[in-house]
């Protein structure tokens, strides 16, 4: 695509996805500036992840480095449209969110079921525990694949994230004695659109 549209304008051109981007541009004045490997996990209406080796953007053999959505936690779990079972994102997007919120009442969402585990509502509570506990076992395998110096994350979860995110250290503690360095995204749903400047950027300078 890039040749295509570069034949057109005389400018270089950089094609990549949301979440790639994101990383670049998280790593040139975002949350992962000191760090040469690292992966950005985007918790939103899916999980997209992007893996930084060395100042890198990884692509992968089949361009799905970083697909990290589709790692499987839970065994014969819920069925993905990747055609798999029990993948992350089934567990840990807001689409899943939306669905577990959903089973306890059929007018809930997301939202009101973080609103009731956060007045004590025992059902909703143990919904979260569990919904956190699986992001947290997603995160430990990434460490244990890749071991980045830092995991990023962001998406609108993350921002949305008011007491959880205590509650994901915590559950990361009860299931590795790893450690992970975690944080939180800085660019919000900016990062995208400063990355792909910065790559663009590059890419003029490889001119
Ligand atoms: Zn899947």
């Amino acid at each position: 695509m890039a040749k295509e549209i570069e034949q057109r304008f005389p400018y270089p051109v950089v094609v990549d996805n949301d979440v790639n981007a994101a990383a670049v541009g998280e790593s040139w004045i975002g949350a992962a500036t000191e760090q040469k490997s690292f992966v950005l996990m985007a918790l939103g209406t899916g999980v997209g992840g992007a893996v930084v080796v060395d100042g890198a953007l990884i692509h992968g053999h089949q361009g799905g480095e970083g697909d990290l959505s589709h790692l499987i936690i839970i065994p014969g779990g819920a069925a993905c449209n990747c055609g798999q079972k029990g993948c992350l994102e089934q567990y840990a997007s807001g689409t899943a969110l939306n669905r577990h919120a959903r089973e306890i009442a059929s007018d809930w969402d997301s939202r009101r079921l973080v609103e009731a585990s956060m007045l004590g509502d025992a059902q909703a509570r143990k919904v979260i525990d569990r919904f956190v506990a699986n992001l947290a076992v997603g995160l430990i395998n990434v460490q244990r694949m890749l071991d980045p110096d830092l995991i990023v994350l962001g998406g609108g979860l993350i921002e949305a994230r008011n007491s959880g995110w205590d509650a994901l250290l915590q559950a990361v503690t009860v299931h590795t004695n790893l450690k992970l360095c975690l944080q939180p995204a800085l660019l919000g749903n900016r990062a995208g659109i400063i990355g792909a400047a910065r790559l663009a950027m590059l890419a003029d300078k490889m001119q």
